[in-house]
């Protein structure tokens, strides 16, 4: 699996995999932080404030890939907005590590700006190591997906453990170091990332191709992406409850002592990555199987599996809030048992594996070169609206409760991902063999 691919791709995996180690590092602690007193050095909000604040910002830095998006496709290329975004992320995270509110929202908006320009780019980048119809493009997007979670798995458990000896400052900065390492990496890999997300043809010649206008193809294209984004929304409004409820839940609700020894909650963020790490390759392999065997392997396809699954972790959410008892004064009187959080993460990894990597692999194949950056902003501003999504599901759970909220989840993503399978055909019409190009 790691042979054959063009050695830019270490390069996007590394400076990637430490762009998300401080992203998952500073998430990991933000509820916690914000919801803990101002005497343990918090900001001593409630859960149904935090959980706002941290939907909010969740889904601004995913939109901020728009114009991150249109920075890179009209103006600068991607190469140089990634660069950008590198700094502008250093900023932010070191600011953040200083103690008061104003630095405290300084250093959150310079976040979401340095995301906005770096994560839709980088991504579009991999796209672009690639021919059109290799398939190793898809195996290229999963390799990269590893990283991305080598370095949401690093985040989790490094960050937890510092901030609980040294305080939530050192574990904000933490994440600025990380920031540092993937700039470094950046800027030593240029050589081998020669004619990949260069800046735009100058203005003369790139207007006249604009102008062009699309084929009925490219169109058919675009509809099947965007409509695909709709499962962005759904999967991630599910997906994203890991930063805020189910991490409030192993927070409060649930019994992480093992040995006599107390599992930090924020810990549990690194689960979805290391399952990832361990079955990324094993879920990458199922499919290529299934190729082979001429089986059913479209993007959509798999998507709409990916639902499926990541619902049927939720129904494991659902048994571990039966499990536990809370008195009419609000005092939890039994926790349920970590099994259930260990079960649940699994089948959501399970099923992120089958969307998340895919999706992007599927923007950079159906996407027009001169919107490819636009189109996978357009991408991660789903997932961030899914981000938000997931914040007001979680603040809902905070008064209807967590079973209802865990089960609503778990049906609705079952049923959207069974009435994909039934429109299937027709969606995959709309990509006109994209997807067949691919020589096996
Ligand atoms: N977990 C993935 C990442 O951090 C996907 C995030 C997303 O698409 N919103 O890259």
């Amino acid at each position: 699996m790691f042979k054959q691919h063009p050695k830019g791709l270490y390069i996007l995996f590394f400076t990637e995999l430490w762009e998300r180690f401080s992203y998952y590092s500073m998430r990991a602690i933000l509820v916690l932080f914000i919801i803990s007193s101002v005497e343990s050095g918090g900001l001593g909000w409630s859960n149904t404030e935090a959980l706002a604040l941290y939907g909010w910002y969740t889904m601004s830095v995913y939109l901020m890939s728009i114009p991150g998006g249109i920075l890179a496709d009209r103006y600068l290329g991607q190469k140089n907005t990634v660069l950008i975004g590198g700094i502008i992320l250093i900023l932010g995270h070191t600011i953040l590590a200083f103690h008061g509110l104003h630095f405290f929202y300084t250093g959150l908006t310079l976040i979401v700006i340095g995301v906005g320009c770096l994560k839709p780019n980088i991504s579009t980048m991999v796209g672009g190591l690639y021919k059109k119809g290799d398939s190793m493009r898809d195996k290229g997007f999963m390799i990269f997906y590893i990283g991305i979670n080598i370095g949401a798995f690093l985040a989790g458990i490094s960050v937890a453990l510092i901030s609980k000896i040294y305080g939530w400052h050192y574990g904000f900065g933490l994440a600025g170091v990380g920031m540092v390492l993937g700039v470094s990496v950046f800027l030593y890999g240029q050589k081998y990332l020669k004619g990949v997300g260069d800046p735009p043809k100058p203005r003369t010649e790139a207007k006249l191709e604009i102008k062009k206008p699309l084929t009925k193809i490219e169109k058919d294209r675009i509809v099947v992406l965007l409509l695909s984004f709709l499962i962005v929304i759904v999967f991630w409004g599910a997906y994203e409850q890991a930063g805020g409820l189910m991490n409030l839940y192993a927070h409060t609700l649930t019994d992480r002592t093992i040995f006599g020894f107390e599992i930090p909650a924020a810990a549990f963020q690194s689960l979805a990555a290391f399952y990832i790490i361990m079955i990324g390759a094993t879920v990458a392999n199922f499919w290529i199987r299934r190729r082979d065997k001429g089986k059913e392997n479209s993007s959509i396809y798999k998507m709409a599996i990916g639902n499926i699954i990541m619902g049927l972790g939720f129904v494991l959410m659902v048994g571990a809030s039966l499990q536990t008892t809370i008195s009419a004064t609000g005092e939890v009187l039994a926790k349920s048992s970590m099994i259930w959080l260990f079960g649940a993460y699994f089948l959501h990894t399970i099923g992120e594996l089958c969307s998340s990597p895919v999706a992007l692999s599927f923007i950079t194949k159906l996407a027009p070169a001169k919107y490819a950056s636009l189109m996978m902003g357009i991408y991660f501003a789903m997932t961030g609206l899914g981000n938000k999504l997931a914040g007001l599901l979680g603040e809902a759970a905070q008064s209807f409760g967590d079973t209802q909220i865990f089960g609503g989840i778990a049906g609705f993503s079952i049923l959207f991902g069974l009435l994909l399978l039934l429109f299937l055909k027709k969606l995959k019409a709309l990509t006109h063999g994209a997807e067949e190009l691919q020589s096996t």
